[in-house]
Parts: structure tokens; sequence; C-alpha cells
């Protein structure tokens, strides 16, 4: 392999003064882990403020680089190679060979940059690029120097050894995870979740997760989904607790002793409590979810302020003003969308109403509340299934069919109306021969 290291370049860590040190830290133990799962044996080094990635021997490049695209903090990847400082003769020689290995069409135009840590180096920066520019014109007579737009940047820089790079792989900028804190994503299948998840790990916050299902209304196959989502938003996130929790005594409890029209909100805000409490436990700083604005019934204002209602902690909705069509284009670009889409049942969309309140008045949802009281306390002492998740770890139980699902679902709850929540003919079709 030409690259052997790489120069990882940060953005707005850069000015953080003295916390500097604790970002530097975040940033390599999460290359760290992003390398892990790499074929490869690799070093993360920080030296005089940058921070280096080394291969030791073979690796996966695309893969590396992949992993490194995926570390918040990071704003470019350079690809680089690393040769001892024999002057400048040396110096002009091995450039000379990395233009030969990295470009065999010469046909472009290039400027040199070089920087000199080491000042007792012969000559100044200056002279460097003046005559390095002048041996590479000599030696591949089609490239052309260009100042101000070349296709080959040549970084050339002289510390104790010497770097040269001329390519920057974009990084996904934010803040390195670990650096702001731990927040709990309430963690559903659907689209907005889990780019909402991704978003606030963006900004360098620790992400743990809960999911509510109602077996049997909801299948191994929707929690496997759920679990799923979890690791792809970990490959960026780093390491995320999976909170499992079963919803199902309380909603049908809820479902029993409410006002349907009230449903969804009366849920919701029982979800929003029992994951502040989970949050509580574990030293969270606020709750996440991926509502937006508008978007369904329990997502108007009126709904948001009702759910916020229940909460002490600051509830995130990094997705609220955004349409939908700009949070698929996310999911779709941190690989969440295509499992997202799954069409496995949510436990919020089998107890639906028909006609949802869409302006809810929180006097009357508290009141509806009241019928719950005694019971509910009881029923919220519930005890999450744990799951860590990790970038590394895929492991995916023998799941159930949707069809296995609903017959069991049928047998055990004989009276209870099943509704299917389908997105095309043939799902419609397949529910229907499940005995829907
Ligand atoms: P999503 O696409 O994230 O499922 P949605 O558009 O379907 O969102 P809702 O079903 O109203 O919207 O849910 C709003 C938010 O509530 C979700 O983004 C998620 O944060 C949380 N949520 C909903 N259902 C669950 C669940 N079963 N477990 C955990 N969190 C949930
Ligand atoms: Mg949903």
């Amino acid at each position: 392999m030409l690259f052997q290291s790489f120069l990882i370049k940060y953005g707005e860590i850069g000015i953080k003064g003295k916390n500097r040190y604790v970002f530097e830290e975040a940033l390599m133990k999460q290359i760290g882990h992003a390398l892990q799962p790499v074929e490869g044996s690799f070093s993360v080094s920080r030296e005089q403020g940058r921070i280096y990635v080394d291969a030791d021997g073979d690796y996966d490049y695309d893969e590396a680089v992949l992993a490194l695209t995926r570390v918040f903090g990071i704003v470019g990847i350079c690809p680089l190679v690393r040769v001892e400082e024999n002057g400048f003769d040396q110096l002009a020689k091995d450039v000379l060979k990395y233009l030969d290995d990295v470009y065999p069409d010469k046909n472009k135009t290039f400027k040199v940059v070089s920087r000199r840590a080491r000042k007792n180096f012969p000559k100044n920066s200056q002279e460097i690029n003046a005559d390095l520019g002048e041996i590479i014109l000599d030696t591949y007579p089609e490239m052309k120097v260009d100042v101000h737009h070349p296709d080959i940047m040549l970084n050339v820089e002289i510390r104790s050894q010497v770097n040269i790079y001329s390519m920057i792989i974009p990084g996904p900028g934010g803040m390195p995870v670990g650096t702001a804190g731990k927040a709990m994503l309430l963690l559903s299948g659907g689209i907005d979740s889990p780019v909402a998840g991704y978003m606030i790990a963006k900004r360098g916050v620790t992400i743990e997760a809960t999911y509510f299902h109602a077996p049997p209304y909801t299948s191994e196959r929707a929690k496997q989904k759920v679990i799923d989502l979890a690791r792809i938003v970990s490959r960026y996130s780093g390491p995320i607790k999976l909170n499992i929790v079963n919803f199902t005594d309380i909603q049908l409890y809820i479902y029993d002793k409410c006002p349907h029209d009230q449903l969804t909100i009366i849920m919701r805000r029982y979800m929003m409590k029992i994951a502040e409490h989970f949050a509580n436990e574990s030293g969270c700083l606020g709750l996440i979810t991926g509502e937006s604005i508008g978007q369904v019934a329990s997502q108007t204002m009126q709904s948001l302020a009702a759910t916020n209602a229940v909460c002490n902690m600051p509830v995130y909705r990094p997705l609220i003003g955004f349409d939908k069509n700009d949070i698929i284009a996310i999911s779709e670009k941190i690989d969440t969308y295509e499992t997202s889409i799954q069409p496995f049942e949510d436990c919020c969309t089998i107890f639906v109403a028909k006609h949802p309140v869409t302006k809810p008045n929180l006097k009357i949802i508290e009141r509806s509340e009241q019928h719950l009281n005694e019971k509910i306390d009881e029923l919220m002492e519930v005890k999450p299934e744990i799951i860590a998740m990790d970038a590394t770890i895929s492991k995916r139980p023998g799941n159930k069919t949707l069809d296995e699902f609903f017959k069991e679902a049928k047998e055990k709850y004989p009276d209870q109306i099943l509704m299917a929540d389908i997105s095309d003919y043939q799902e419609g079709i397949q529910a229907w021969k499940s005995g829907i």
C-alpha cells in the first residue's frame, strides 16, 4: 500500500483553547473505535497538535477511509506518505516518486506548499517551493504550475520526518463523541429517530437509546429492525446502550381506559416519562426524539406541548424544522433508510385511532390520565431488556415471519382487533392471508 498513514484534519475542535487536549483525546478514541472492525492494525498518535493514523503492515484502504469518514470531528482525511528527512536532494527524489505513484497521468497543474517545522533545514519554505517546482517541471514536462486553482496541491511538511500529501477526503465535521455529555434517544423503527440520534451525536453527545415494543402486537422482527438501526447509528456515534421496554400492558391499559382519539398523545407522554426515568438513572442530560412540526397529528405544536409537559429534562428535537424529504436525504446518506422502510409494525401504528386529536388540550389529557393513576404507577416500574450496540457486533437471532407473528397474536388475544399497517397492495394481501 502506497499510503501507510493518514493525517487527520480537524476543524472546530482546533479552536477550543485549553480544552483542546480533551477534544483531541476524544477524537483519537473515536478514531480507534471506528477502525476496530477494519482489516489491519492501526495506531493513532498525536504529535505537535496533529493527529496521525499509522497502519502497521497490510490493511484495507477503502474500509479504513470509509471508517474515518464516519468519525465526527474530522474535517479532512489526508492519505500520507511519510519519509525520513535526509536533506533536500533526497526530498526531491521522494516528491518525484510520490507524484509518479499517485498521478500516473501527468497532464495536471500543481502548486507546491511546503512548511518547515524543523528550522535547521538548509532551505526556507519559499526556496523549497521554488526549487521543488522547478525540479518537477524539468522531470515531468506535461505538468504545469497553477498557483490559484491547481489540480494538485502538493503539501510537503518537514518535521522530524517528511510528510507528503495532496489529497483531502472530506470528513463529516461536527465534534468528537464524548465531549458533550450524554442524551437518551427515543428510537423507533421509523425514518426520523435514527436521523435525530445521528444529528445530536454529531455535536459530540454520547447516545443511549430506548425502544418501546408491544409484543405480540409488535414482532421480533420489528425489534430486530430497531437493533439494526441502533447498530448503523453506532458506526458514527460509537457504542449505544439500547434499552428495550415492554410497553404492552401499559398500552392495553391506556387503550382500555382512555378516549381513543387521545391514545397517541397519552402513549407518547408515558413513553417520554419512562425514557426520562432511564435517562436520569444513567446520567443523561436530555431526551432526543425525531419529531418535526406538523408531520403527524402527534406532532402539531399543541401535541408537542402536551408531550413536553410531562418531561423535566430538555427534549432535543433536531428535526423540528425539517421536511420529510430533507430527513430522508440524511437517512440515505447515513445508510439507515433501507432498514427504516422495512414494513414492520410499530407499536404506535397498531393502537392508533382513526381520528386522533390534533389540538390536544393539556387539561383534558391530564383528566383522562387520572383514570389511569392507580395502576399505571405499578405498570410503569418496567425493567428494560438491555442490549449494548457496538459497530463491531452483528448478531441476528432467528426471526419469526410476519405471518407467524400475527397467528400467534390472534391465538393469544382472540378478542383484540388487529390492524395491519400496510404500505402497498401486496402487503395488504399478505396481512389478509395472515387473518387480519
Ligand atoms: P419515527 O420515524 O422516528 O418513527 P414518526 O414520524 O413515526 O417518527 P411518531 O411515531 O409520532 O413519529 O414518533 C415521534 C417520535 O417518538 C419518534 O421520532 C421517536 O423519537 C419516538 N417514538 C415513537 N415510537 C417509539 C417507540 N416505539 N419507541 C421509542 N421511541 C418512539
Ligand atoms: Mg414512528
